[in-house]
C-alpha cells in the first residue's frame, strides 16, 4: 500500500488500497484528522471498510472521478456503513446507477447510494477532512470525467482521464476523442509540480507528462 505525503497548509495523507479485477486506484485521502476522503470504491467495499476502522476513521465524503462501474461498484455498501456525502458530475450521475453501466465482466450494475448530495461541476471549491479542493471537468473519457486539484499540496487526482503515460480510452458509450483533447489541453495548463494520481496505474507528475506523454505532447508552450 504506496504512501506519498506532502506537507502544506495542513498535512495531507494519501493511501491507496487497489480495488477489483481492473485495478482501480480507491484513494484514502486524510487531512491530518480522523477524517477521511474516499475517492472511486470501485469494488471490495469491506476492504476499504476494515481500513476505515482499523485506523479509527470517519468519511467525510466519497468523490467519484466518473461514473464507470469498476469506480463506483463499493460505494452504496460504503455509504451504507459510514454515510457521507457522495459527489459526482452530473453528467455521469444520469447513466452510472442503471442497468446501462453494468457491461463488465464481474462487474454488475452498480447500486446507488441512498443519496449522491452533490452534483459536481466544473471550478467548484470544496472542503473536506480539513482540506480545500477544486472541480476540473475533464470530459472525454466520459461526459462527466473530473479531476481534483489539491492545490494547497500540489496533488492532482486525474481519474481514467490522464494516466502515467497514457490516457483514458474514447471508445466507451460517451467517449469523445476530440473532447478529451480539448481536457488534456486544459490539464497541460496547470503547474509542472502537480503530482497525478491517476485512476489505474503508478502515479507521476505533470511536468513528465507535459514532456513524455503522446497525448499531452501537443499542447507543450
Ligand atoms: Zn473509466
Ligand atoms: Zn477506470
Amino acid at each position: 500500500m504506496p504512501t506519498t505525503g506532502r506537507t502544506g497548509l495542513v498535512h495531507m495523507q494519501i493511501e491507496t488500497i487497489v480495488v477489483g479485477e481492473f485495478q482501480v486506484n480507491c484513494f484514502i485521502i486524510l487531512g491530518g484528522g480522523n477524517e477521511a476522503i474516499i475517492i472511486d470504491p470501485g469494488k471490495d467495499p469491506d476492504v476499504i471498510a476494515s481500513f476505515i476502522k482499523q485506523n479509527g476513521l470517519s468519511v467525510a465524503a466519497y468523490l467519484l472521478t466518473h461514473g464507470h462501474v469498476d469506480h463506483v461498484s463499493g460505494i452504496a455498501d460504503l455509504h451504507d456503513e459510514f454515510p457521507a456525502p457522495v459527489a459526482l458530475h452530473g453528467d455521469d450521475l444520469k447513466w452510472a446507477f442503471t442497468e446501462t453501466n453494468g457491461a463488465l465482466p464481474f462487474y454488475p450494475a452498480p447500486r446507488a447510494p441512498s443519496e449522491v448530495s452533490r452534483v459536481l461541476a466544473d471550478g467548484q471549491e470544496l472542503a473536506d477532512a480539513g482540506l480545500t479542493y477544486r472541480v476540473v471537468s475533464t470530459p472525454g473519457h466520459t461526459p462527466g470525467s473530473v479531476c481534483f486539484l489539491f492545490v494547497d499540496h500540489d496533488i492532482l487526482i486525474t481519474g481514467d482521464t490522464l494516466f502515467a503515460g497514457s490516457v483514458g480510452r474514447t471508445d466507451l458509450p460517451g467517449g469523445n476523442s476530440r473532447v478529451l483533447s480539448e481536457s488534456l489541453k486544459k490539464l497541460a495548463g496547470l503547474p509542472d509540480r502537480l503530482e497525478v494520481l491517476p485512476g489505474h496505474g503508478p502515479s507521476s507528475d505533470m511536468a513528465t507528462e507535459k514532456r513524455t506523454n503522446y497525448f499531452m505532447q501537443s499542447f507543450q508552450v
